[in-house]
């Protein structure tokens, strides 16, 4: 089996986010990045197949030159090949200019599964997967929690509003978008990353792809900030039922009782 994982990768979740000087992105210089976590989740979904027998996994990335980074920590946690799309074209083009460039590698891959994340922790626009699904031309599902291969394809788990299971099957090849905690992540081993150093990356471009030209935002960014922080929020102190009663009288003297 061919398994295709896509990985973004997105701003540490400790970095300090700064808006770029023309407020429409953010300042990435001297800050860490790491996979976006939902890929990770993805990626160790796959790696566990492989685990368990005969599964190539291939890690698909597109962005800049420090994108080569995310590829190898994945490379070493144990995937077997890397494809890097690095374009300027590419790194700014929205959810179906991503979705475009993952499918032509997809149609080249012809993987018998394609996993995603079910969103991006910095763009979270939760619309990559489908796209790219529907491109491809092949079935998909959301926020799975659980994976289970049979003869046919997958039966899978989906999470519904208020913690409910959705059960639905999937016939190979397909696309499934994982929502975190479907699994517990692996660190790569020192012996992994040893030897993720001789793993292949290899790099393409839009170009390469046939898509120069074809993957401008149609979506434009006017403006990233960080909305003010709002006045008169007022914490109420004491024990629960003193909150309580505090609360109530509060919201009778706003006439809202
Ligand atoms: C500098 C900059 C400028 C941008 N300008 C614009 C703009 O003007 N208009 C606009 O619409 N968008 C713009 N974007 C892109 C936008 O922010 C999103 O990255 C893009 O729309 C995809 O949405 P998402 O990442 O939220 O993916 P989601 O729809 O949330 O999908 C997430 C899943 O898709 C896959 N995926 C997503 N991105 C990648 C990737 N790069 N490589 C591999 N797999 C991936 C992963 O599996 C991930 O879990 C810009 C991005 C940057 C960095």
């Amino acid at each position: 089996m061919k398994i295709m994982v896509c990985l973004k990768q997105v701003p540490h979740q400790d970095a300090r986010l700064d808006v770029r000087s023309d407020g429409t992105w953010i300042q990435e210089d001297n800050i860490k990045f790491e996979i976006n976590s939902y890929d990770t989740y993805a990626l160790e979904e796959a790696l566990r197949v492989k685990d368990s027998g005969e599964a190539e996994v291939v890690v698909v990335s597109i962005g800049p030159d420090r994108v080569s980074q995310a590829l190898r920590t994945a490379l070493g946690m144990g995937a077997d090949r890397a494809i890097h799309v690095n374009d300027a074209e590419a790194e700014n083009s929205d959810a179906l200019g991503i979705a475009k460039i993952l499918a032509s590698i997809a149609k080249e891959e012809n993987p018998d599964l394609i996993m995603t994340g079910l969103m991006s922790d910095d763009g979270n626009f939760s619309a990559v997967g489908a796209m790219l699904a529907e491109l491809v031309g092949i079935p998909h599902t959301t926020a799975v929690m659980k994976v289970e291969h049979t003869d046919s394809g997958l039966k899978l788990e989906r999470e519904l509003e208020g913690g409910a299971l959705e059960v639905v099957e999937l016939p190979r090849p397909c696309l499934i978008a994982v929502q975190t905690g479907i699994n517990q992540v692996r660190y790569a081993s020192l012996k992994g990353i040893m030897a993720a150093k001789k793993k292949p990356i290899d790099v393409k471009t839009a170009g390469d792809l046939g898509l120069a030209g074809q993957i401008a935002p149609k979506m434009k960014i006017e403006k990233v900030y960080t909305p003010p922080k709002g006045d008169g929020a007022e914490m109420i102190e004491g024990s629960t039922d003193e909150v309580v009663a505090k609360l109530v009288s509060k919201i009778k003297e706003l006439g809202l009782l």
